[in-house]
């Protein structure tokens, strides 16, 4: 399948937006230079060159990277991504990206994020389990309950993550790990109820919050949602429960459109036929790059990153904007949405869902314990409605919710810092 041109933005301008938007609000904050260093350079980054042969009979080549941001809050926490554009500098702000999430979802993590050049569109599922266990061969001695504990991110899933589980048990002759090694794996293998819909069903209690407070109704929210994954599908199939409308959605294959509303068991059954949305019969196939300023009251972008610029910014309809992606807003773009009184629910406390069960996930294996799926849903529901309160009361503006969270997880780092007798 042929990756669409749009949104293939360069990673730099997604970079450098993360760190302008931490280095201001750190400073906002009263932070000097040196503190802030702490803030935007990343711990420890490991570069792997992988070699595996693959099903065409061929060693490839292919890099990879381990990003540990931070551990002032504890081990470093965050996805492995598997893309054809990762690079060390996009993983290390994903990194930093994870170390603001933790501390502001309030968790005792900090914040990494691994990543593995390969497109997984191209790959057959043999082959891409080839790759993760060269990659976990490879990052051993880098993963760990108290080092770096991955979890699912773009291209990967509970299934890569079973492989991580039992690549390091099988290695070390064990039949299970000592401790958490890995979030996001089946729960036949160790890991939680809830953990594949956390982030989405997170992502919808934040929408649920900002509703209650905005004096909106979900169920006559129009919405647009870029991305079919791990979680642009569970916020369409739960939206779609609240009764809200999807008018819009699209993955790499394509958009599609109905101003009327998506019938999502269709979207559904030729997604599990299909594994991709173009063509679809739901809908009108439209335009990728006019899906996110399509006509609708709230756009869920669930894909990649600095998909919002500043042009998309100035077109956009939508009064609320929920990122579900990591970094889907360039700072240039923030402002423009600012200014337009556009509300923005930050990706740090939007899709940190996901996380937070992880964190579940991980006390679960750790005390052999054993969770349900109604615990999951009820801590999950409560920690993600206390969290939203506490950024919604800090900030000066709705418009202004970035910055609060942000400033939030800032100032908790800071005081893990001194805490911890590195900053006075
Ligand atoms: P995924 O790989 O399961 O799905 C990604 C989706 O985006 C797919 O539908 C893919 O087709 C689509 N996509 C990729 N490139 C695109 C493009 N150029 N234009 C339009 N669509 C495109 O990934 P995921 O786990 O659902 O992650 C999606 C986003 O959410 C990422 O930004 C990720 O970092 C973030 N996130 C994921 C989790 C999690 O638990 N999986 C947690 C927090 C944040």
């Amino acid at each position: 399948m042929q990756a669409l041109p749009i949104n293939s933005l360069n990673s730099s301008a997604t970079v450098s937006s993360i760190c302008d938007t931490v280095t201001k609000i750190a400073r906002q904050h009263g932070m000097d230079e040196n503190e802030i260093k702490r803030f935007i350079e990343p711990k420890e980054v490991i570069r792997l060159r992988l070699s595996p042969r693959l099903s065409d009979g061929q060693v490839h080549h292919l890099s990879a990277w381990i990003v540990r941001h931070s551990d002032t809050l504890g081990p470093a926490k965050g996805g492995i991504r598997m893309a054809a554009n990762v690079d060390e500098s996009i993983i290390s702000a994903l990194a930093m990206e994870m170390t603001l999430k933790t501390a502001l979802i309030d968790v005792p993590f900090g914040g990494g994020k691994a990543g593995i050049r390969v497109d997984p569109h191209q790959l057959s599922p043999d082959d891409k389990q080839v790759i993760i266990r060269s990659f976990t061969n490879l990052a051993r001695r880098h993963i760990g309950p108290e080092v770096y504990i991955p979890a699912p991110d773009m291209g990967t899933g509970e299934k890569e993550m079973g492989y991580i589980k039992d690549s390091i048990a099988y290695g070390e002759g064990h039949a299970t790990t000592r401790g958490c090694f890995v979030t996001g794996k089946p729960v036949v293998l160790g890991g939680i109820p809830g953990r594949h819909d956390a982030t989405g069903a997170g992502v919808v209690t934040t929408l649920q919050c900002i509703a209650e407070r905005m004096g909106l109704h979900l169920d006559r929210q129009r919405v647009v949602i870029q991305g079919f994954g791990n979680v642009g599908a569970v916020v369409a199939n739960e939206l779609i429960k609240h009764g809200a409308t999807v008018v819009g959605i699209s993955d790499v294959s394509g958009a599609i459109a109905n101003p009327n509303g998506l019938d999502m068991q269709v979207v559904n059954t030729y997604f599990k036929e299909h594994q991709q949305l173009s063509g679809c019969p739901a809908g009108c196939g439209i335009d990728p790059e006019q899906l996110l300023v399509m006509d609708c009251d709230v756009l869920i972008p669930a894909a990649i990153g600095g998909v919002i610029d500043a042009s998309v910014a100035t077109n956009i309809k939508a009064s609320i904007i929920a990122e579900a992606a990591n970094g889907p807003t360039l700072s240039e773009a923030d402002a423009i949405l600012q200014q337009r009184g556009i509300v923005v629910i930050p990706d740090i406390l939007c899709n940190a869902g996901g996380v937070f069960v992880s964190y579940l996930e991980y006390t679960q294996e750790t005390q052999r314990d054993q969770w349900t799926l109604s615990d999951v849903q009820q801590r999950l529901a409560q920690r993600m409605c206390q969290r939203f309160d506490t950024v919604w009361q800090t900030a000066t503006a709705p418009q202004r919710l970035r910055e609060a969270a942000m400033g939030l997880a800032i100032e908790h780092l800071h005081q893990g810092l001194i805490s911890r007798g590195l900053l006075t």
